[in-house]
């Protein structure tokens, strides 16, 4: 391990990054109002432009424009961000996550018990 905190590198900064993104996702409300799903939406995008990391928000600027940010529910959004997600696990060879399994894995804790 490093003896000091350093600057984040590109796979640190991506863990963190989806971390507080899918977390985010998981937390919105069930039946946002107009403006709450607006402003999702909105965050969104503008996250798009500044994610400091220029090849990964090039590439997920064109995805978003492809596939908008669904905002009208937190299952919707939970669900959208998976799917962009696993968009970039395909790009970088990395395995698909089973969308399914999102509020387990970002609310709720496994079933299992294992994060009680
Ligand atoms: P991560 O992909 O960081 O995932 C963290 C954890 O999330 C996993 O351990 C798993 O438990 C869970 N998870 C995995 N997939 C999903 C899913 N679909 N839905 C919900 N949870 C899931 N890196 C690049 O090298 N090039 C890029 O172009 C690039 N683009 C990126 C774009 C964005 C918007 C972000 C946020 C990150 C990007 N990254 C990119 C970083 C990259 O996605 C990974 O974060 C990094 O490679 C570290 O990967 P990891 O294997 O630790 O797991």
């Amino acid at each position: 391990s490093k003896p000091k905190d350093c600057p984040l590198a590109k796979d640190e900064l991506g863990r963190y990054t989806w971390g507080f993104l899918h977390t985010l996702a998981a937390h919105f409300p069930r039946q946002p109002t107009e403006t709450e799903s607006y402003r999702m939406c909105k965050f969104i995008n503008i996250f798009a432009q500044f994610y400091p990391c220029e090849p990964c928000r090039l590439d997920f600027q064109d995805d978003i424009k492809e596939n908008p940010p669904q905002t009208k529910s937190r299952e919707a959004l939970s669900q959208w961000l998976c799917e962009r997600h696993n968009t970039v696990n395909v790009k970088l060879g990395k395995p698909e996550f089973d969308c399914s399994k999102v509020n387990e894995r970002w609310r709720d804790g496994w079933l299992d018990g294992s994060c009680d």
